[in-house]
């Protein structure tokens, strides 16, 4: 799958659980992880994957 960036992965956004949202490129194997209903919110606002792409670089292994 050429371009895929890796995934979004939101859980806990059930009513008294706490949301926690991943992020993982498979292309630079960035990780970033959010918690917090908040902070889980506002970043998912901002578009994290679009914003990722501007920074990615490809690792070469
Ligand atoms: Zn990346």
């Amino acid at each position: 799958m050429s371009g895929w960036l890796g995934g979004l992965q939101v859980r806990g956004l059930d009513r008294g659980q706490t949301p926690v949202a991943d992020l993982f490129c498979v292309v630079c194997r960035h990780h970033k992880r959010v918690t917090g209903r908040a902070r889980v919110t506002e970043w998912l606002r901002a578009n994290p994957i679009a914003d990722h792409r501007a920074h990615c670089k490809p690792t070469t292994t």
